[in-house]
């Protein structure tokens, strides 16, 4: 018989199993040469053989069984390679056009505020939701969580239901306790530690990221800090941002000297007094936000609001100003102010010039649009 090749495993149990086999082997020595005990074809190493198998599968079955529920059970935390399930807690309609949508995740021990907290430090962040039908994802903006919400575990979005879009029409259509497949945290834009100043361009749900940076810049208040955000937030409706106050009047609009006007063009930025302090509207959700956020650092936040339908749009003027107020009050030191431009791709580019795509990725672009015609110096400009 040809002697057996056997792999170094299995080594040390088919000595043990020779040992053991001594006996019986010297009875049938004459007939059974030695190669022979070991072969298959005896009746021990039968059972050798039955039992290494069982132990394998037994093994590779309890193998496959942990990593099917592993599988199942997905992971608790938030993670950037990997999809969570959240459930969908509640959607609260903000006008017609979107909500605010709550999220939480599997386990609420607090395992994700670590992960949370991480990026409200850095600056601007999204998560991206899955739509399991078609596999497709889109981004989204966690909002800063409110002093009732700190410290919880849950994520909210203001999402805007485009109809004929696939992600925000699933998710619009979701029932309360659904799950939701969401991945990341992602950093959209670092807010430097330094930054003394932003100025914050928002399109319609622009004023996420917008709400993102409020709160990154100013949780860093102290007695000798004090940064400053000017939001000017841009919607079609009215609707949008009900209930928004300027702090501009018509009369401040008014006192502007007549060389501005030459500089900016005839198109005016009636931003003012859309509404006035004292009307009696109930606020959007996210103007209430807006509002918490000021009352909580009064005199560092400013906002302006615009709107489409009612012929006020953000222009070069408001832009203007925003950098000659923030640059009277600042230290003086340069690259210490941050403009950010956050809204739909023709937003974007209209202000400060379209994002581009090259080797697979989106990249910033040349700055164009509206703020390179300003030719503003120390101002750094971000496209969001
Ligand atoms: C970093 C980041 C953060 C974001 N945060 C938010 C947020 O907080 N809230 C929010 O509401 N949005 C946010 N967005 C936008 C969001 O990711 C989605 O782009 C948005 O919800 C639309 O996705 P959708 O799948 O519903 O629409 P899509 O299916 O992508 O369609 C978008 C529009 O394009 C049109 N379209 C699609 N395909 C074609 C085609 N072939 N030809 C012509 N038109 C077409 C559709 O009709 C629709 O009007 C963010 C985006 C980014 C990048």
């Amino acid at each position: 018989m040809k002697p057996r090749i056997r792999s170094p495993g299995f080594f040390l149990q088919d000595a043990h199993f020779t040992r053991s086999l001594v006996g019986p082997q010297r009875q049938h020595a004459t007939s059974c040469p030695p190669s022979a005990q070991l072969s298959p074809a005896s009746p021990v190493s039968r059972q050798w053989l039955r039992l290494t198998l069982v132990t394998i599968t037994a093994a590779g079955v309890g193998g496959y069984i942990k990593w099917t529920q592993d599988a199942k059970a997905g992971s608790t935390t938030l993670n950037p390679v990997r999809f969570t399930s959240y459930e969908l807690v509640s959607r609260e309609p903000v006008s017609t056009t979107g909500s605010l949508f709550t999220i939480k995740p599997p386990k609420s021990d607090g395992s994700n505020l670590a992960i949370y907290e991480e990026a409200w430090n850095t600056g601007i962040w999204s998560v991206m939701f899955k739509q399991p039908q078609l596999q497709i994802g889109r981004d989204y903006t966690p909002l800063p969580p409110t002093s009732d919400t700190e410290g919880d575990v849950c994520l909210r979005f203001f999402i805007r239901k485009d109809p004929f879009g696939e992600v925000s029409r699933y998710l619009h259509s979701l029932k309360i306790g659904a799950r939701i497949e969401v991945r990341g945290p992602r950093i959209e834009c670092e807010i430097p530690l330094e930054t003394e100043t932003v100025i914050f361009v928002a399109g319609g749900t622009g004023i996420a990221p917008a709400l993102q940076a409020g709160h990154t810049l100013l949780r860093r208040t102290n007695q000798v800090n004090k940064p400053r955000i000017h939001i000017l937030w841009a919607n079609r409706q009215r609707q949008d941002c009900v209930g928004g106050r300027n702090e501009s009047t018509d009369a401040a609009a008014e006192v502007r000297p007549s060389w501005l006007s030459r500089i900016f063009g005839s198109k005016p930025d009636r931003s003012y007094a859309l509404t006035k302090v004292g009307d009696t509207v109930e606020s959007s959700l996210i103007v209430r936000e807006i509002e918490t956020l000021k009352a909580q650092y009064p005199e560092q936040v400013t906002v302006q609001y615009f709107v489409d339908e009612e012929s006020s749009f953000i222009g070069k003027r408001s832009i203007w100003d925003c950098t000659k107020s923030a640059e009277s009050s600042s230290s003086g030191k340069g690259n210490r102010n941050l403009i950010l431009v956050s809204g739909p791709e023709g937003f974007i580019g209209y202000m400060a010039g379209p994002k581009i795509w090259a080797q697979g990725m989106e990249l910033q672009g040349p700055l164009q649009g509206i703020i390179k015609e300003l030719d503003l110096q120390n101002w750094a400009v971000w496209k969001l």
